[in-house]
């Protein structure tokens, strides 16, 4: 698919960049000096859905205007990228000149961060063991992209606003796919109030381990960290749901991780 959009859009007057996977490309590549000193309007095909894809070019100071982005995982052939890419551009201007930049890259899994969503919380730098984000001035960054334990997307879930993506996940909301913006999980910001012992703003209480577990039909529970609330008897032991289980056993993993004495969850 790629060589035939490349064409048709050098056919058409277009020219045109051939760059590796923007999120495989290493931090700390050169290629990314020549992407920042893109000027004008660019169009971008890439394999991986619109909002992170904007928010990688952006993280790594590239300043074109971008006129829109094809995921090419979404369309079903070259021709439909093509009218997607010419329709935002417009008629081609150029000489069709085709560059290539090479690099080899590998496989990669960290954090996108959608600046427009994010608060500067911090929950996720809280919640990551493993020193992944970063303040910066203002911000928060995923400052160690590289040090995110591949499979393991539980900052995304935890983030009360919906602005951590992995685009290369299956799940459309973690991805960042057009149309959906992860939504927090309860059973995962219990699991921030347990992990990081942070009193709830919202209660005042600081959850234990034990009171992770799905409430009982019945029992009052504080909206923001899950605990039950002062007069209402104790939790059921089980009932917890999937999305429960799957953060407990990743953050078992990751426990072992740190410790030097899990497996992983490559
Ligand atoms: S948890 Fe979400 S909103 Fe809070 S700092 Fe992290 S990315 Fe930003
Ligand atoms: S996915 Fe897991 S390891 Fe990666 S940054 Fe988030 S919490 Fe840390």
């Amino acid at each position: 698919m790629e060589d035939e959009l490349v064409r048709r859009c050098a056919d058409t007057g277009r020219d045109v960049l051939v760059v590796p996977h923007l999120y495989h490309l290493a931090h700390e590549s050169s290629l990314w000096v020549e992407l920042a000193a893109l000027r004008g309007r660019v169009a971008v095909a890439c394999w991986m859905p619109p909002r992170p894809a904007e928010w990688v070019l952006r993280e790594h100071q590239v300043e074109a205007e971008i006129a829109t982005v094809v995921d090419l995982g979404a369309v079903s052939d070259a021709a439909e990228a093509f009218e997607q890419l010419a329709g935002a551009l417009g008629d081609g201007t150029g000489t069709g000149e085709v560059t290539r930049l090479e690099q080899a890259v590998r496989e990669r899994w960290y954090p996108v961060l959608d600046r427009s969503r994010c608060i500067a919380c911090r929950h996720c730098l809280q919640f990551c063991i493993f020193g992944v984000f970063e303040v910066v001035g203002r911000d928060v960054v995923a400052a160690r992209p590289d040090n995110c334990k591949p499979g393991c997307p539980a900052c995304s879930r935890i983030c009360p606003e919906g602005a951590i993506m992995f685009p290369m996940s299956d799940e459309p909301a973690i991805a960042g796919v057009p149309g959906t913006v992860m939504s927090p999980d309860p059973m995962a910001r219990r699991m921030y109030y347990v992990r990081t012992g942070r009193r709830c703003p919202v209660c005042g209480e600081v959850a234990e381990a034990g009171e992770l577990a799905a409430l009982p039909d019945g029992v009052a529970a504080c909206e923001e960290c899950g605990r039950p609330l002062a007069d209402t008897p104790g939790r059921a032991a089980e009932g917890a749901s999937a999305v429960f289980d799957e953060i407990d056993a990743l953050i078992d993993t990751l426990d072992d991780l740190a410790a030097g004495s899990g497996s992983g969850t490559e």
